[in-house]
């Protein structure tokens, strides 16, 4: 049985400064991603190196953590049945090169690194990150 959830996305700064938002959000919406919350803003060095904690120990953390705070990003808190496994596949692979055709990635991403968006992967991270970037109160009913 499929249960509700809700997962986070970023819209990361390469597909912004690509004008690629209201493509990507066109896509959340077609594929019944339901919008509880959105908003665009800048996070700081410190802010990137907290929210992503998990790849600290990785040899590209330092330069994830600069391209993720080099430029306004879009987040979005999503809901749908089976929603962070599904956003998963719309995304598409990390690294592009093996996405598949009518991903986001396949259209939006140029690196393994620049790859336009970033999705929840499990139901604790995305608690985690929905909790990192909204209040409670920022959630539609
Ligand atoms: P995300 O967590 O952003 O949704 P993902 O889950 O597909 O992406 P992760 O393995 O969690 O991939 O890596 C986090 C991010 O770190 C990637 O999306 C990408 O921007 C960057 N990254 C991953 N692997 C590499 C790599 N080998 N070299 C450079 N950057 C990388
Ligand atoms: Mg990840």
């Amino acid at each position: 049985m499929k249960t509700l959830q809700r997962t986070l996305t970023i819209i990361k700064p390469d597909a912004v400064r690509k004008n690629a938002v209201g493509d990507i959000i066109e896509q959340f919406e077609k594929h019944g991603f339901r919008i509880l919350s959105m908003k665009m803003l800048e996070i700081s060095k410190h802010q990137a190196e907290q929210f992503y904690a998990v790849h600290a120990s990785k040899s590209f953390f330092n330069s994830l953590t600069n391209f993720m705070s080099g430029g306004p990003i879009v987040v979005l808190a999503l809901e749908k049945e089976n929603a962070i496994a599904d956003l998963r596949k719309l995304m598409g692979a990390t690294n592009p090169a093996n996405a598949e055709e009518g991903t986001i990635r396949k259209k939006w991403a140029s690196t393994i690194e620049f790859n336009a968006i970033h999705g929840s992967d499990a139901e604790d991270t995305a608690r985690f990150e929905l909790g990192f970037f909204f209040a409670g109160f920022e959630l539609a009913k």
